[in-house]
């Protein structure tokens, strides 16, 4: 029957998956990230009818008080692609990372992150 077969290549499949190194599901696991984040670049996070994507964090309107500024907040973080400016190495700003960055660092919420974490010289942000 052909659902039972496809159903034991489903499971041929998962099985191969799982014999594939850590380095390589790591890799496959940042690669699709990377695409999402890239389908999310153009979106606006401040913009009261956008739909906050799976993977985002709300944004804590409190914590963002000490920026001086008339424009509007976002609403929630969603993972940046940032092309570094020293390597150009993509990667990843991860929507936690971000708040944390705003909220907790108090960043300047015109600030975003511009090199890698190897640049950077640090693995925590
Ligand atoms: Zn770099």
């Amino acid at each position: 029957m052909p659902g039972i077969c496809s159903i034991d290549t489903f499971g041929i499949s998962i099985l191969k998956g799982e014999m594939t190194s850590k380095t390589t599901k790591e890799r496959r696991r940042k690669e699709s990230r990377l695409l999402r984040a890239a389908q999310y670049s153009d979106l606006d996070t401040t913009d009261p009818d956008v739909e906050p994507p799976p993977g985002s964090v709300l944004a804590d309107h409190a914590a963002l008080s000490h920026n001086n500024t008339h424009s509007r907040f976002p609403r929630f973080y969603v993972d940046q692609v940032v092309i570094c400016r020293n390597c150009g190495t993509e990667e990843i700003w991860p929507a936690d990372r971000q708040k944390w960055w705003y909220e907790v660092a108090k960043g300047n919420i015109n600030t975003t992150a511009i090199l890698c974490r190897k640049c950077r010289g640090k693995d925590e942000t």
